[in-house]
């Protein structure tokens, strides 16, 4: 498989820099072939602003979904956008990682999925009609590819389980597994999370660096988290409401996008 790695860390020398190398290494050993884009090390702007859209006209009022479909549709997006798109596009498969911070990612990464993910690449994509409200949610441009998480977080894993002060983690990260990852239409795997890792020894970090080798040695047969497809019949359409019917009754929030009692892991 061809797999693109964004890595979001400053520091060269951190765990997650580590971690990034343990993940190369297992891909590469396993005869993937890698990319990583490495953004801090890249000096990846995140903000979205007018720069990335040299086509307005001074003065021209910057409304960000039409600007980036106009974009978009004359291939005049910036060229650092331009590459991660490519890279995107070349790419079976997307590894995002990432430190947890603030229960979510990094600015910058955020920031490149803001630009990256343009209107008509990402969204916007598709026939938006009483029958299909876009290919989304399992359909789209990325269709058909793999994507994954691997975060490493300062709390324990108590503290993000089922009933943790912190939240359960697939909550945490369902708005960048099921809302930035499932919508352009990637199957997405289980996160691969490591926990407690500020003062991680070195026989911690082997035990995760196992771990994380063996997430690589399966990415390509992992199964998916079974996210419902948005046009598989389960939705009303336009409501956009899961059929009465669907999904466990006692269950509320994100569980009952999951198609089934399969639980991500
Ligand atoms: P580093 O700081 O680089 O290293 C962590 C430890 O691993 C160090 O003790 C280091 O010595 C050790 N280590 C062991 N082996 C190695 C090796 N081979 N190479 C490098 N280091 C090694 N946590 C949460 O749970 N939830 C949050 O919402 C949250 N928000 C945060 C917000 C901010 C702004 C910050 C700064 C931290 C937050 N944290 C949060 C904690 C954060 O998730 C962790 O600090 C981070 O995941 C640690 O990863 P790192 O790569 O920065 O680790």
């Amino acid at each position: 498989m061809k797999i693109l790695l964004v890595f979001a860390h400053p520091e060269p020398g951190s765990l997650n820099a580590a971690l990034r190398d343990v993940a190369v290494q297992e891909l590469e050993a396993q005869g993937h072939q890698v990319r990583v884009s490495d953004l801090y090390a890249e000096g990846w702007k995140s903000e979205v602003d007018r720069a990335d859209f040299p086509a307005l006209t001074p003065g021209e009022r910057l409304i960000a979904v039409a600007a980036s479909k106009t974009a978009f549709e004359a291939d005049a997006l910036t060229e650092d956008v331009k590459a991660e798109i490519e890279k995107l596009l070349w790419a079976d498969a997307l590894i995002l990682q990432f430190p947890l911070w603030w229960f979510g990612m990094p600015a910058i990464l955020k920031g490149w999925v803001d630009r990256v993910f343009a209107y008509g690449f990402a969204y916007g994509v598709g026939e938006h009609s009483d029958r299909r409200w876009g290919d989304r949610y399992g359909e789209g441009t990325l269709a058909g590819k793999r994507a994954m998480l691997i975060v490493t977080a300062g709390g324990w894993e108590e503290h993000y389980s089922a009933r943790g002060v912190n939240g359960p983690i697939d909550d945490l990260l369902f708005p960048i597994n099921h809302g930035i990852l499932y919508y352009p239409g990637y199957e997405v795997l289980p996160p691969f999370v490591a926990y407690r890792v500020d003062r991680l020894s070195e026989a911690g970090f082997e035990t995760v660096a196992e771990g994380l080798r063996e997430r690589m040695r399966t990415l390509a047969t992992t199964p998916p988290i079974p996210y419902r497809q948005q046009n598989g019949g389960d939705y009303l359409i336009p409501s956009m409401q899961l059929r009465p019917g669907l999904g466990d009754p006692e269950a509320g929030g994100f569980a009952l996008h999951l198609n089934g009692a399969v639980a991500a892991g």
